[in-house]
């Protein structure tokens, strides 16, 4: 009886080249499991059950942790930042309309209108104008029901020096002329 030995049909791995049961204890048997999973799938049966799950669950558990840690460490700063920032309180338009009335040809009267948005005492002021121009002043009610002060005589253009003296709130970039219907900027 004699009887040749089958020749054994030797695999070896084609990334680590040791036999395919010795994978596991190679170098790098993460490496490996492509190459078993194509070519020695009965050895690790295992593999093509979960290997290929496991390694795309890995992967993109990586890259969500990756993205989300890098993610609030730049961006939220920067928003806690805006917030502050973006509420802007809206209020009324500072602003002194000064606008020239004539009447009659003859009478001339400058109406001063919105000192009181910056905290100016309309009667207050009128006074002081009278006084400082050697005319007279009173506050009156407007066309729109608000008070404004009128002045007799032309006092255009001494009167924003006049303003921005007695008054240092008042800037005089929210001193404005009506000039032929038209508004102009004092400063
Ligand atoms: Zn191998």
């Amino acid at each position: 009886m004699a009887e040749k030995p089958q020749p054994v049909q030797v695999l070896y791995c084609g990334v680590c080249s040791l036999p395919p049961e010795y994978c596991e204890f190679g170098p790098d048997f993460e490496k490996c499991k492509p190459w078993l999973i194509q070519n020695a799938p009965d050895v690790y049966p295992d593999l093509l059950k979960e290997g290929d799950a496991k390694e795309a669950d890995k992967v993109s558990d990586k890259l969500q942790s990756t993205s989300i840690s890098g993610g609030s460490s730049t961006s939220n700063p920067g928003e806690v930042k805006r917030l502050p920032g973006g509420k802007v309180k809206k209020k009324e338009k500072q602003e002194i309309i000064i606008e020239k009335v004539t009447r009659n040809k003859r009478k001339c009267i400058t109406t001063v209108k919105g000192l009181e948005l910056f905290g100016v005492k309309l009667s207050d002021a009128s006074k002081k104008l009278g006084k400082k121009f050697a005319t007279g002043a009173s506050v009156v009610k407007g066309p729109t029901e608000k008070e404004q002060i009128d002045v007799q005589g032309d006092i255009f253009y001494d009167i924003v020096e006049f303003i921005t003296d007695t008054w240092p709130d008042v800037p005089e970039t929210a001193i404005f002329f009506i000039e032929d219907g038209k508004k102009v900027a004092a400063a």
